[in-house]
């Protein structure tokens, strides 16, 4: 089959592409034909070494398409179902051995590029609202990278729920997205950005701050936040946030920080299954995921430097040939 690898850590370059061998679904597996394979941050950062990676390896974890055999003591899954998956290595590729204890049957009327590459930000925005934190209706949220892949999903399942969102963005089409997944205040980063929040929360901030940005953005998350609020470091792609004094959140307001990763809300299948029927029932009921970029699996060095250099919008797909 033809896959990406990663021959060594590096910048995009170091996205080959070729052939391998097959994978044989082992017992307990599906062998599935790809449709769609998402490309997610975290192949950036394990691509880069940011997180522990032993090149060579065939990146990717997220992706959707064909069951076209099962290995022994499957039987939840058969041939000619559609799955997708969000934590199952190997994803760039035609072919991908997926866990059906990890494989997620995608509802009627769902496309395969908008399962394959949106259900890890959806389980990601979906325990982020019900996991991480637990705004209400009626509260007030911060969320940077508001137009992201991320940042459109989490701002329609916060509305979904009565949240008041105020999202931050960098270009005016990106504020124009951001304002059509139902944000209600739409804000540019800069110096005033802590004051502009402030002014549309009487003056106290918001009960929650989502920040994926991390490094550029950690600070204001901090200080737009109200009194024994919680900020929600999920991501760095602006960099990691440096080590800082935990005194620092008893002087800025009693705050919460905690840094969750998906992987820890969706270990216990059970978790796993309700929280992608919430997700891929919203899809079917109309929540838009929007697929940004397209490329053939073969281009995958330039989405990833498109999604690191802030090119993107939504999500972004690798289409197998
Ligand atoms: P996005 O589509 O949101 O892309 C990242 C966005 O961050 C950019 O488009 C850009 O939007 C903004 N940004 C601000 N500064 C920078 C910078 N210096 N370099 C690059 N981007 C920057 O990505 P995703 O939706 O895939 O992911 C969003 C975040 O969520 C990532 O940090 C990712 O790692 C994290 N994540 C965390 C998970 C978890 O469980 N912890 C799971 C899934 C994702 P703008 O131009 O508007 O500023």
């Amino acid at each position: 089959m033809h896959a990406v690898q990663v021959t060594r850590h590096g910048g995009p370059d170091v996205l080959g592409y070729g052939t391998i061998d097959d994978p044989i679904p082992g017992p307990g597996e599906l062998l599935v034909r790809t449709g769609a394979v998402g490309v997610n941050f975290i192949d950036t950062y394990l691509r880069r070494g940011l997180y522990p990676s032993q090149p060579p390896y065939v990146p990717g974890t997220e992706g959707a398409g064909e069951v076209i055999s099962v290995g022994a003591e499957v039987t939840a899954f058969a041939p000619g179902d559609r799955v997708c998956w969000c934590d199952t290595n190997g994803s760039y590729a035609e072919l991908v051995a997926v866990s059906a204890d990890r494989a997620v049957a995608i509802p009627d009327g769902v496309p395969d590029e908008v399962a394959g590459s949106s259900l890890l930000r959806g389980l990601t925005a979906h325990y982020l609202l019900d996991g991480s934190a637990h705004p209400v209706a009626g509260d007030t949220v911060l969320m940077h990278a508001g137009a992201g892949g991320v940042g459109l999903i989490l701002t329609q399942l916060a509305k979904r729920k009565g949240i008041r969102v105020i999202t931050t963005v960098s270009t005016d089409a990106k504020a124009e997205l951001s304002a059509s997944a139902g944000a209600d205040h739409v804000l540019r980063y800069g110096d005033d950005l802590v004051a502009q929040v402030r002014e549309l929360t009487d003056g106290k901030g918001v009960q929650v701050t989502y920040d994926g940005v991390g490094a550029s953005t950690f600070d204001q998350s901090l200080a737009a936040t109200r009194l024994r609020g919680t900020v929600v470091l999920f991501g760095a792609a602006s960099g990691p946030v440096p080590p800082f004094d935990l005194q620092r959140l008893n002087t800025e307001g009693s705050l919460s920080v905690t840094r969750p990763t998906l992987a820890h809300f969706i270990a216990d299948p059970d978790e796993l299954a309700w929280r992608a029927s919430e997700y891929l029932g919203a899809v079917a009921d109309g929540l838009d995921v929007r697929v940004g970029q397209r490329y053939r699996l073969a281009d995958a060095g330039q989405a990833h430097a498109d999604l690191e250099s802030r090119a993107t919008t939504g999500s972004t797909v690798l289409v197998p040939n």
